[in-house]
């Protein structure tokens, strides 16, 4: 008999991409990360004791905007 081996590590978990290429993320989804992004990379939004910048605020407004379109439509098509 051999030596005990340690389990073959899962490759697969390891190399697997968060979003799979070729996924379209959902429009709710891309406002958010653009919110998010947008966020990170500049200093005023980042910043939580300064307001955030004319581009942070469309952002988020158009996020804020495009998930209520979509609760408001899983709320119509929920029985
Ligand atoms: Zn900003």
């Amino acid at each position: 008999m051999g030596e005990p081996r340690d389990p073959e590590p899962a490759t697969e978990s390891r190399t697997a991409p968060i979003v799979a290429a070729g996924t379209t993320l959902s429009p709710v989804q891309e406002a958010y990360s653009a919110c998010t992004t947008h966020a990170l990379g500049c200093p005023k939004c980042r910043d939580i004791d300064r307001d955030r910048c004319i581009d942070g605020d469309r952002l988020r407004a158009a996020y804020l905007e495009i998930s209520n379109q979509a609760y408001r439509r899983l709320a119509d098509e929920t029985p």
